[in-house]
Order: structure tokens, then sequence, then C-alpha cells
């Protein structure tokens, strides 16, 4: 009888097991299982990584909200790659840029990345006494791995909680970055500290202000839903739609706050194109005004299609 009771114990035990089967494992091959996480899988080309504990408490307290928010108890990975090896693990360079798989897996920068690197080149032109904001927040010596990592992890984490239930179904590009952003938005405000909000609202807000882009290629939404690899792989004009992403996840938020994600998750698996096939503009239009009225629609209005 105890044996049977022990058997028993263990199929219920496993059940759980069902659910991480979601992870690709293959995506861990040659790295370390570094178990920094109870709660999460943790890998990484290091052995002892240092200056992860933050990134790796945030993503703890995110998980906390998400699988509250949508009722989950989501199995996931946490890569953490060094530049070297990025292409190894990660679909996109720059090494460093934040970016979730879509069985279960995030990958992140490791150490200085490149991506923050080359991001902080770029601040080398604007002129000292507008640095002071990104200082307060960024250190004297401006680190931009608190943003790259530590900020955006929240939004790729958003992604798989997505990812779990439509798998690679996506009705429209910019509709999962809405998400992404919506989700990077809402676990920041729920963090202890306000520190990555800050970070990620600084920043950002810095971008659009000092209007750090020069010219882009692409503008309109068509374009990002058309050229979608090639904007990501043009990494400045990808980060432009970020920003206005952003800032229309920031106001949906302030506006419907944690219910509306939810909303917004359910939205994105019944849309997608694997159960209802692919949706005209007019058609996606017409079903966002019914699911969410027409408050929400206009926000989401974009306004550089011309
Ligand atoms: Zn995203």
């Amino acid at each position: 009888m105890r044996t049977y009771s022990l058997i028993l114990t263990i199929l219920f035990c496993s059940g759980k097991q069902v659910d991480s089967d979601w992870i690709d494992r293959t995506k861990h091959e040659g790295l370390n299982d570094i178990d920094y996480s109870e709660l999460f899988e943790t890998y990484c080309t290091e052995k002892n990584p240092e200056n992860i504990k933050n990134t790796v408490g945030n993503l703890e307290q995110a998980k906390e909200y998400f699988d509250k928010t949508f009722k989950e108890d989501l199995n996931f990975a946490v890569l953490f790659v060094d530049n070297q090896n990025w292409n190894k693990y990660a679909f996109s360079p720059p090494p460093g840029m934040p970016q979730a798989h879509y069985q279960g897996n995030i990958v992140l920068g490791l150490g200085r990345s490149v991506m923050a690197m080359q991001a902080e080149q770029g601040l080398k032109q604007v002129p000292d006494s507008k640095l002071g904001i990104l200082k307060q927040h960024f250190g004297e010596e401006i680190n931009l791995d608190l943003f790259y990592r530590d900020a955006l992890s929240l939004h790729e984490l958003g992604h798989l909680y997505q990812f779990y239930k439509t798998g690679k179904g996506t009705q429209r590009h910019w509709l999962n970055e809405v998400f992404g952003n919506l989700c990077q938005v809402a676990a920041a405000k729920y963090l202890t500290t306000q520190d990555v909000f800050n970070r990620m609202d600084v920043y950002q807000l810095f971008l659009i202000n000092s209007n750090q882009w020069g010219e882009l290629k692409f503008k309109t939404l068509n374009q990002f839903e058309e050229d979608y690899f090639e904007v990501l792989r043009q990494g400045r004009n990808y980060g432009w739609y970020q920003t206005q992403f952003y800032l229309k996840a920031k106001e949906l938020y302030s506006k419907f706050g944690d219910e509306f994600l939810n909303e917004f998750r359910d939205f994105l698996i019944d849309i997608n194109p694997d159960k209802v096939g692919s949706m005209d503009d007019k058609e996606l239009n017409e079903l966002m005004i019914n699911t969410f009225g027409s408050q929400v629609v206009e926000i989401l209005e974009w306004r550089h299609d011309s």
C-alpha cells in the first residue's frame, strides 16, 4: 500500500512536468545550469556569473505578478548569454538585445553587452548638460544594461505568457509588441522598488525628446508588419517603434490597469490566425472596437502612417 501511494504521489507531482515540457531544451546545450532561482530555470555561458542577481530577483517578482494576472503557473527558462556566444542562442544580433523564443526560453545579455555599449556610444554626442537625468538613474558612468537586460527582461517574459497560449500564431506583430510593452510597464510597476520603471521611463522619454533616431526608413504599421525582420535588423528603427508602443502601453495601463493585460492576452489568443485565419485591417479594427471599446482603439491608433 505504501509503495502504491508513493507511486501515486510521484504521478501527481510530475503533473507539473507536463507544463514544463513546452520548454525547448535543445537551446540549453553547452550552457551551465546555474540554478539561481527556485521559481524558474536559469542557464548561463559562465559558471558563476556576477551582477545578475537583481535581474533574477526582478523576474521572480514579475513571474508572481504574471502568474496572478494570467492565472498560470508558468515554467520557463532564462538564458544569460555573453557577447561571444550570442548568435548560438539568440535569433537576432546585436548581443544583449533581449528576446523570447516561442517555446519557453528568454535570452538576455551577460556582463556589458554590445547592445548597451552601442547605445552608450550614441550618447557620446549628447552634451553633458542633457545627460544629468540619465546619470541620476543609470550611474555616473551610464550603464544601459540596466535598461536592456533588467527592464526589457520583463517585456520578454510577458511574451512567453502569450506564446504559451498562441504558439507561433501571430495576427499582427505590432499587437504582440504593444502586449510586450504592456507587460513590461505593468510588471515594473509591481516591483517593490520603482527603479526599473523609472529607468525605462526616463530613458525612453529621453530618446523620444532628444530625437536620437536620425533618418528612419520605416514608420508605418504596414511596414512594421511586412518588413518586420528588416526593421528588427535595423536596431535603431526597431527601437523607435518600441518607444511608440511603450507610450501607448503606458497610457493603456494607467487607464485600464491589471485586468486589461488579461483581456489583451485573451484577444491575442482569440485572433490567432491558426484558429481563425488571417484578418484584414478593417475586420481587425471592428473586432477591437467590439472587444475593447473605442477609447482603447483610439489610444492604439497609429499617427505615423503618412
Ligand atoms: Zn517584444
